[in-house]
């Protein structure tokens, strides 16, 4: 058996008004949630979703093996985040992200939907146990941009998955056997996106208290602008030589409370004549100023194209999103009605403005999003019925057989089909077959 120290803190960064974010930290069960959705329903959505979990776990324990415990828990809490926005305008969209560590004897399980993480650090080193759910997240899976171009990447906070937008959500459950030593951190993008892997491997490794190293990242993300809120939970594990409660065992830091993390190094300063101090200022100012005009240059240049919808289609537009005369640079075949309910609106709604580059690497994504989420109807008009129906299965596609008399026909041949080969259509839907029936044609 093994004793746990763990540690959880929340901050609300140095630029949002509210903390949107909710961090979960009880005996067996640790979580993290981003919340998203106008007006506090992000604030709602994550808390409600951490509560329903805890909840669904106390109430199941024992009954239920542990990564079907996790991954009920989490679609318990999808259902009841969703009904709760779609039960009201005020919560209208709001989800959450939630990436928990369950605790079942020496097995950690990993749950996960969104786009905060969890990792581990074994024998010193960090490894990532969740893939972000999110267009970049993508992109890097896919070998298109570099972790490093993705924390730049315009596009970075839209999520393809989150809990609550949808009737139902894929959730990905690892499981890990625990060894002693084992460090594990679930954390929201607002440190994530800000502070390095290789930094969070430097402190989780330097420092074994959970509380300091969770301040510590705060801090970190802090340094780096803040610009999320920031989220972090540590669990550590180790061979209980002495019996340490489990429950309970950490600290959980509280909401707002600024970590104040102002050790900065000073440069050593060595006492400079005012002359030359007044030439620094007058180079250093020119520098602002010219520095400045080439970073606006460069901003204009490389973000005057965005993704959008056009009848339908996912589109590129040169311009800005903010113009009424943004120009089409290039339409596509993409259909946005195939894209996942949350992503297709914020398409709808035009995304943020990019390169020419970055914006087709967006449409290539978003490409892929709808080729996994539909089917083109396969060549079946002609072939006998179970082959047809089997083209339809392999599809992804159902098959409803209506009966067709057709004189002369030879039976079972699939002669109509509806819609026609060659559509799209949504993965799952209904393809109707007029298969000529059997038996004695009648004459007309
Ligand atoms: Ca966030």
């Amino acid at each position: 058996m093994y004793s746990i120290a763990s540690a959880s803190t929340t901050h609300i960064g140095k630029v949002r008004e509210i903390n949107e974010d909710a961090v979960l930290e009880t005996g067996n069960l640790f979580a993290v949630a981003d919340g998203m959705g106008g007006h506090q329903a992000g604030e709602v959505a994550s808390s409600l979703a951490l509560t329903v979990i805890e909840e669904y776990i106390e109430d199941n324990l024992g009954v239920i093996p542990g990564e079907k415990l996790v991954e009920k828990a989490m679609g318990a809490a999808n259902a009841r985040v969703h009904r709760k926005a779609t039960g009201s305008a005020k919560f209208r969209d709001m989800g959450t992200t939630v990436t928990l560590l369950y605790r079942e004897g020496d097995i950690a399980y990993i749950g996960h939907v969104g786009d905060s993480r969890a990792y581990l650090l074994r024998a010193g080193g960090l490894k990532q146990l969740t893939r972000d759910h999110s267009l970049v997240g993508k992109l890097v899976e896919d070998g298109e941009i570099t972790e490093e171009e993705a924390r730049q990447h315009p596009q970075r906070n839209i999520i393809l998955q989150a809990l609550g937008l949808a009737p139902q959500v894929e959730i990905d459950v690892v499981s890990v056997k625990i060894q002693p030593g084992d460090v594990y951190m679930l954390a929201t993008d607002g440190l994530s996106s800000l502070v390095e892997d290789p930094r969070i491997e430097e402190v989780l490794a330097a420092e074994p208290e959970p509380t300091t190293a969770a301040k510590r990242l705060v801090d970190l993300a802090l340094e780096a602008g803040g610009t999320d809120n920031i989220s972090v939970v540590i669990v550590g594990f180790q061979e209980s030589a002495t019996t340490v409660p489990a429950a309970g065992a950490g600290v959980a830091g509280t909401g707002e409370e600024a970590p104040a993390g102002t050790e900065k190094p000073r440069a050593g300063g060595r006492p400079r004549s005012a002359a030359i101090k007044k030439a620094l200022v007058v180079i250093v100012a020119v520098l602002v100023v010219l520095g400045a005009g080439f970073g606006v240059a460069f901003y204009f240049y490389n973000r005057t194209f965005y993704v959008g919808s056009r009848n339908g289609k996912v589109t590129l537009f040169k311009g800005f999103p903010f113009w009424e005369l943004a120009m089409v640079e290039r339409g596509t075949d993409i259909e946005t009605r195939f894209l996942p309910e949350a992503l297709r609106r914020r398409v709808e709604g035009k995304l943020e403005p990019e390169s020419k580059r970055n914006a087709e690497r967006t449409i290539g994504s978003l490409e892929r999003e709808v080729e996994k989420n539909s089917s083109i109807v396969p060549d079946v008009v002609g072939k006998k019925f179970v082959e047809a129906r089997a083209l339809l299965e392999k599809a992804g596609l159902q098959a409803k057989v209506e009966p067709a008399g057709i004189p002369g026909m030879p039976a079972d041949l699939v002669v109509v089909s509806d819609p026609q080969p060659g559509t799209r259509v949504g993965k799952g839907s209904q393809v109707t077959l007029k298969v000529t029936v059997s038996g004695p044609q009648k004459e007309v």
